[in-house]
């Protein structure tokens, strides 16, 4: 009877503390400015906690800590019926679960999970102790120590106290099914009966005791995770992977004191407080981040854990104040993260990728960013004239718009292309969106001159906007200027809408994802296809004919706005492998795992202070694979790796192109040329 008390109290005690320590956490939730998303597509939803909650896709994307993981989420999943065995044994002997308690199959598969816990723990252990990888610098490494040690005790107890019961006789199931359970009771042979029920009972009572620690101590551990994982998955933005935050602003009515983007811990929204909860401190995305790999400060995952310590810090202040408080919180730059860190983004995306439990980081870097660039007016002095061209001008490089046809008018040795504005073909099939690099960097323009060239020779009728065109805003936007984006998206979206938008082809990742992803924001909803799919479809439909051999080895490096935000990477591939005599080796690096240029995000047009330059470091892993050719699908990209190409140039003669012009050149004939010449 005793027992049963004492176990009723420590029950009801720590469920008290647990539910009042969640109150408080979601107390703080609510700290957090509004965010109105709600599960809109639930087939997505359903599909979604299947896949990445209950399969563990994304952990699995890493194979042997996803095992791990793997293994302890489904032990535990399969032994809450043992934990509610020894909790319902300590109230009566010979307890047995409702309907399934006597189930050999499920006494089976009890003891093969508390063998395969155990084998993740060892694996974990294994992982953190002697592998020691670097994605962990940083992480809370003690608390993850406890938290194993705490796993194993309980699944110490519950062998213990299956084989005590088996001992005893007490045990509900068959055990010829459980034979791990069976072993254990071995260990019993020949004691007492009195020191066999007192083990039995140390076994139980310290079980239940470690389940309730347990239950209590992850509310306050980064173990967290295990409660709001699958919350946080169900909330995941069902935005387009490459679209950022939608952003209302209203300039006209805006006063001196508004604040734009993320100044202040409760300007981050409820949901990215809950990103910082349900941080894991795998590393996963630190081990991704092409800013870190390279040396920077910045870190995805200790940008997101310095938001909840620093939310932990203040929130507690917050809650008991009456008003006011909000004014004199510590600003997030500097004062919790570094305005550096924001600013070594790339928002290539390889964080949110690898993140487990679907934490977005590129909303919270760009809010950040927007607080920065619009009610700080504090960003790296570089940009200040890329934006004031983007506001002036209409493009990064500050040309004038009557510029934006000079690609068409080819070089010395190639005719003039007779492009037509959309207004004068409106029957086109296509638009060519030529993009700002396409219309005003020299090595982009040959790529936008080629591809044009491709599509005549398809038959594809093309228009253009010409001096319409504007950027996308995409950097604009990135680099947290979101009115310089907004103008350039109503512009554009005008010149679209009036144009009748047929089908949009471009040859830059950034625009097709602005067009395709972004605009849908403002209404613009258009047909968008990147020109390497583009081309891809026009092989396959016999529209065009590689015959010049190009007895070359090429690999390819995949924009991470294609590969990674749009899930675009097999046109390029089908391209090289459609030339004949191309022999393709892929790089270690490629699809969703691709390696940033370090260019996106308006990283274009900033300077590199900190360490290893990302486009030598890219450079340098094409470099390493002794390929002839090293093909892209990206302005930046073409631009960042054909400077780390000519920095490296004494010790390689690789050629960068983008797939357009490898294909031209086999189309055209002008591959035996080259290798011939
Ligand atoms: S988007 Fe890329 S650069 Fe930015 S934090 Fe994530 S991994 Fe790092
Ligand atoms: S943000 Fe995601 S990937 Fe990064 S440490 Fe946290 S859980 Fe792991």
């Amino acid at each position: 009877m005793l027992e049963r008390i004492g176990l009723t109290a420590l029950v009801l005690v720590a469920t008290v503390a647990f539910l009042r320590r969640s109150r408080y956490l979601v107390r703080l939730l609510g700290l957090g400015a509004p965010d109105d998303r709600r599960p809109a597509d639930w087939g997505r939803k359903l599909k979604q906690q299947l896949v990445v909650v209950l399969g563990q896709r994304k952990l699995l994307q890493w194979t042997v800590p996803g095992v791990m993981h793997w293994l302890i989420f489904w032990g535990f999943i399969v032994l809450l019926t043992t934990i509610i065995e020894a909790f319902g044994a300590i109230y009566q002997d010979g307890f047995a679960l409702p309907l399934v308690g006597r189930f050999g199959p499920l006494g089976l598969a009890q003891d093969l999970f508390i063998a395969a816990v155990l084998a993740g723990v060892v694996m974990a252990v294994a992982i953190r102790k002697v592998q020691r990888p670097g994605r962990f610098t940083g992480s809370h490494l003690r608390e993850a120590d406890y938290i194993l040690a705490a796993i194993t005790g309980i699944m110490v107890t519950v062998a213990g106290a299956r084989g005590a019961e088996i001992a005893r006789g007490l045990f509900p199931y068959d055990t010829r099914w459980t034979p791990i359970s069976r072993a254990v009771s071995g260990l019993f042979d020949g004691v007492a009966a009195g020191r066999l029920e007192a083990a039995d009972t140390a076994f139980l009572w310290s079980h239940a005791l470690l389940i309730l620690g347990f239950l209590v101590y992850l509310t306050y551990s980064k173990h967290l995770h295990i409660v709001t994982a699958a919350i946080n998955v169900l909330f995941t933005s069902e935005r387009p992977k490459g679209a950022l935050k939608p952003m209302h602003l209203d300039l006209e009515n805006a006063s001196e004191d508004d604040s734009f983007g993320a100044g202040v811990i409760t300007e981050l929204t409820w949901k990215q407080l809950l990103d910082s909860y349900t941080c894991t401190e795998c590393g996963r995305c630190q081990s991704q981040c092409p800013a870190w790999a390279t040396g920077k400060p910045l870190s995805p995952k200790l940008l997101i854990m310095d938001v909840r310590d620093h939310l932990f810090e203040v929130g507690g202040g917050l809650l008991s104040s009456t008003n006011g408080a909000a004014a004199e919180l510590p600003p997030l730059n500097p004062g919790v993260i570094e305005d550096e860190v924001v600013w070594d983004c790339t928002t290539c995306g390889a964080c949110v990728q690898a993140c487990p439990v679907n934490i977005e980081h590129i909303d919270t870097i760009v809010d950040m960013r927007r607080n920065l660039v619009m009610s700080e007016s504090r960003f790296p002095k570089e940009m200040q004239s890329a934006l004031a061209n983007l506001e002036t001008s209409g493009n990064p490089w500050g040309q004038p718009a009557t510029a934006r046809l000079d690609w068409a008018k080819g070089t010395a040795r190639e005719e003039p292309l007779d492009v037509p504005h959309i207004s004068d073909a409106p029957d086109a099939e296509v638009l060519l969106w030529v993009g700002c690099a396409g219309a005003f960097d020299d090595r982009n323009r040959r790529v936008v001159y080629d591809f044009a060239r491709l599509l005549q020779i398809a038959g594809v009728s093309f228009a253009v906007l010409g001096p319409d065109e504007s950027c996308t805003g995409d950097p604009a936007r990135r680099m947290g200027a979101e009115y310089i984006y907004q103008m350039l998206a109503e512009q554009n979206i005008e010149h679209l809408d009036s144009a009748g938008a047929p089908k949009i082809v471009t040859a830059c990742p950034h625009c097709f994802n602005t067009l395709a992803n972004e605009y849908t924001q403002f209404g613009g909803n258009y047909e968008v296809v990147h020109h390497t799919e583009m081309l891809a479809d026009l092989l396959r439909e016999g529209r065009l004919e590689p015959a010049a051999a190009m007895p070359k080895t090429v690999t390819y490096h995949d924009p991470c706005y294609n590969a990674r935000h749009n899930d675009v990477w097999k046109g390029a591939r089908e391209v090289i492998a459609a030339i004949p005599e191309a022999r393709y080796g892929e790089l270690h690096r490629h699809g969703h795992s691709t390696f940033c240029c370090g260019a996106g995000g308006g990283r274009m047009w900033m300077e590199e202070r900190m360490g290893k330059k990302m486009n030598m470091e890219r450079t340098d892993e094409a470099l390493a694979s002794s390929s002839d050719t090293l093909a892209v699908g990206c302005p930046y990209c073409n631009i960042m790796l054909s400077d780390g190409v000519t920095e490296r140039h004494a010790d390689s003669d690789m050629e960068v192109r983008d797939i357009a012009q490898i294909l031209l050149a086999s189309v055209d004939g002008s591959a035996t040329e080259e290798a011939a010449g």
